[in-house]
């Protein structure tokens, strides 16, 4: 063979070989299946973004599109699971239920079947949710928020239902990668706990050859910026940035344990852009690694558990706190009287959702909702099996922030006062982080 013949041989050899190095995974046949679908969510027209209490305008342009993206496995037994990812700054309970139940109508998917979950961008949409209340929002652009919200969950529903359509043999593998912009907020700012890993779930086509999709997550807030556009943050343009470079695949990014977690320094949208391509560059280490082939079965656990308040305000507390001087208590106050009046009553408890996804013995997956501060990953993970747990947060219903028993008694922004901008009545009462880590270890059994 001559020089040109064996270079030409050579190139042509490079052109063949997969995207994606198999290693010790070339033994494995694809017993799997994984289907992938994504649809565009930014409102039509201008609305009220969420994210910051002091928004008092609608979104004027957008710096990038807003998406939902799924992804529908089904395990070598049948089973069936879908893991949605949204470019919002909640899961709203009510939108939840009504995806969920018109899942398991059509699909016969269980609750437990359907992970929800967001990135938590403060450039996203207002929601038909109790935090959106935090802004001062005209009755015209609630209506224009109720319009998009009933728009949204329509498009979740048919999201689903692709993922489902597209279900076609693939191989599941998993790793753990790192990245470092996270910086704990809470004050003195870059000293508390963090919580740096990218976990990373790759879906290859059957031979192995074809990226088809990756589920990764990081803990950190989507809050580099705050102005008035459009914007996945960082998490959309890690999104973006591995869409790119593996035409045909979906990348869906979770948001993890990081509601005490920042991007620092922020403010810049170059800087969000740097972190996108951080986090990407990330997980696309990990990709080329050799991976932990997923080969166990697939179970699937959900439940609620019941958080007590510290204390239920009454009626003429509320009627005071009314002329508070702060805006988003005097907003609270008249949020929760109209609670008390329309449905009689104020609960001392709220029903928070808990989750678990096991392959196997190879990884235990928890999504937990809430603003789930970090101190819960770092203990799941080295209470559950290191280097195979995942701890997803802002998952199938983000109604306020979830402290662990110190952030609590540290009390602060996550510990006491975001209870005002979310309309609970007050902070949570002592004891949540043990009942909650009780109830994952329960599940994961
Ligand atoms: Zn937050």
């Amino acid at each position: 063979m001559n020089f040109l013949r064996m270079t030409s041989v050579l190139i042509g050899l490079l052109l063949v070989m997969p995207a994606v190095p198999l290693a010790a995974e070339d033994s494995q046949t694809a017993a799997w299946e994984a289907g992938f679908s994504k649809v565009v969510i930014t409102p039509a027209e201008p609305m009220f973004l969420s994210g910051y209490g002091g928004r008092n305008k609608p979104a004027e342009g957008k710096a990038g599109e807003l998406y939902a993206r799924a992804a529908a496995l089904k395990s070598p037994s049948g089973k069936r699971v879908v893991f949605v990812a949204t470019d919002l700054i909640g899961i709203p309970a009510k939108m939840a239920k009504f995806v969920c139940d018109a899942a398991a109508e059509k699909h016969g998917l269980e609750r437990a079947d359907i992970m929800l979950t967001c990135s938590h961008t403060h450039c996203g949409p207002a929601l038909d949710d109790e935090l959106s209340h935090m802004m001062a929002i005209p009755d015209a652009e609630w209506e224009k928020i109720r319009k998009n919200q009933a728009a949204l969950n329509a498009k979740l529903i048919k999201l689903i239902d692709d993922a489902l359509q597209d279900l076609k043999p693939a191989r599941l593998a998993t790793g753990i990668g790192k990245a470092e912009f996270a910086a704990n907020r809470r004050p003195p700012i870059g000293v508390g706990p963090i919580d740096h890993e990218v976990p990373v779930l790759r879906i290859t086509s059957a031979d192995g050859g074809q990226l088809r999709g990756v589920i990764f997550g990081y803990a950190c807030h989507c809050t580099v910026m705050s102005f008035y556009k459009w914007w996945g943050d960082y998490a959309g343009e890690a999104c973006q940035f591995l869409e790119e470079r593996h035409p045909g695949a979906t990348a869906l990014f979770f948001a993890g344990c990081g509601a005490d977690q920042n991007p620092l320094p922020r403010r810049k949208l170059e800087l969000g852009v740097k972190y996108g391509r951080m986090l990407a560059t990330a997980v696309e280490k990990v990709l080329d690694s050799e991976m932990t082939p997923l080969t166990g079965e697939l179970t699937t656990a959900f439940r609620t558990i019941d958080l007590t308040f510290q204390r239920i305000p009454d009626k003429a507390e509320l009627e005071s706190q009314l002329q508070s001087d702060s805006p988003y208590a005097a907003r609270r106050a008249r949020r929760l009287l109209h609670r008390l009046e329309t449905e009689g009553t104020l609960s001392a408890i709220y029903p928070l959702p808990v989750q678990v996804w096991k392959f196997g013995d190879q990884l235990t997956w928890v999504a937990l909702g809430g603003e789930v501060v970090v101190d819960y990953s770092l203990r799941l993970k080295r209470e559950l099996v290191p280097g195979k747990t995942w701890v997803t947060g802002y998952a199938n219903d983000v109604m306020c922030y979830i402290p662990s028993e110190r952030v609590l008694s540290e009390g602060g922004y996550e510990g006491a006062s975001s209870m005002i901008p979310y309309q609970q009545p007050s902070p949570w009462a002592p004891g949540l982080e043990q009942k909650i880590v009780d109830m994952v270890h329960q599940l994961a059994k």
